[in-house]
């Protein structure tokens, strides 16, 4: 009897929506992603019906029978440990303390990988770079400041307890002009985090737009911060002035934290997320700047070789994978794991 062909599903689960794809023995992507908004708010029962779906979806567009999904990988916008949940984040209640990845299994009957978001992107820009042997570290600027790294052969290094990799939370020695040091929203002062991410950005921007000699900027027109903070990118896109500075100061800071996770973790390749990623054109002027703070903080032998001068020892790229980055980087170790 002919064997039937293997297919691992990777599900995405996040605060806002669910995505999902399967890929084949060898890797590639097999059909189309299928998206869902995400219900997660609602408890978990909600989302393992909303995943199940998907993947009845997932198989009937390829032709294919669930008893063909050999593994899933499954991540999730929380800590969590061998499956179980630690800290609620944007999810439901009962979430937290929840072994979903076997629950989730029992009921799908498949092995289940389960990880947390950051892991998840930067194991699917390791999946999408199929010439890469060595490692790779994702840092990723949105709402807050994600991470994570994947050690060479493919591993996400998750720590003993899966709370690496909180890049966001790492100190950064950086003050306000009136010498205070930034709150971050996990209550410490000074975090990368609250210099870089969206919830930093919109604080820059009122802080900036109420000075004095920024009172006839454009953005000062009443739109409320959460909207000026999006449009800044704009701004800066066409040159702005005070958009440009405010992008540079958090491209340096970003360079510092780089900088001292390199000096710990000297991944060889860092790859930089996040919403600016998706910019043309901006996005180098960005990338300058986070080189320009990382030159400032890194040892030389952090940016070349001192026994071949050509060859570089930290490499930078902007993140390729996408939208559909983490449930590839799941479905990725799922392959991995249970094939
Ligand atoms: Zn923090």
């Amino acid at each position: 009897m002919e064997e039937k062909a293997k297919y691992f599903a990777g599900l995405d689960i996040g605060g806002t929506t669910v995505k999902t794809i399967l890929v084949d023995e060898r890797g590639n992507e097999a059909g189309e992603m299928v998206e869902v908004r995400s219900n997660v708010k609602d408890g978990y029962e909600a989302t393992f019906h909303q995943l199940e779906n998907a993947l009845g979806q997932l198989t009937s567009n390829v032709g294919i029978g669930r008893d063909q999904v050999k593994g899933i990988g499954m991540d999730v916008p929380a800590p969590s440990c061998e499956g179980v949940i630690w800290g609620k984040a944007n999810l439901g209640e009962d979430w937290v303390g929840t072994n979903i990845r076997d629950r989730f299994s029992e009921r799908v009957g498949a092995p289940v990988y389960m990880t947390n978001d950051g892991n998840a992107a930067a194991l699917g820009e390791y999946a999408v770079r199929r010439k890469h042997i060595g490692a790779l570290m994702l840092v990723a600027p949105g709402t807050g400041l994600g991470g994570g790294l994947v050690l060479p052969g493919g591993r996400a290094h998750e720590g003993q307890s899966g709370l690496a990799l909180e890049v966001g939370h790492v100190s950064v020695p950086h003050r306000e002009d009136d010498g205070e040091l930034p709150i971050c929203s996990c209550g410490l002062p000074a975090c990368l985090e609250a210099w870089v991410s969206l919830v930093a950005l919109r604080r820059r921007v009122g802080l900036e737009l109420a000075k004095p000699e920024n009172s006839q900027h454009p953005l000062n027109d009443g739109t409320p911060v959460e909207e000026k903070a999006f449009r800044l990118r704009d701004f800066a896109q066409d040159g702005d002035e005070l958009a440009m500075s405010i992008f540079r100061q958090q491209g340096q800071i970003l360079g510092y934290g780089i900088a001292d996770l390199v000096r710990v973790f000297d991944p060889g390749l860092v790859v930089i997320g996040g919403g600016l990623s998706e910019t043309e054109g901006f996005r180098d002027q960005y990338m300058d700047w986070i080189l320009e703070g990382f030159r400032e903080r890194a040892w030389p032998i952090y940016l070349n070789s001192p026994i071949d001068k050509e060859k570089s020892t930290t490499r930078f790229e902007w993140a390729i994978g996408g939208d559909a980055s983490a449930a590839m980087g799941v479905a990725y170790s799922a392959r991995e794991m249970f094939r």
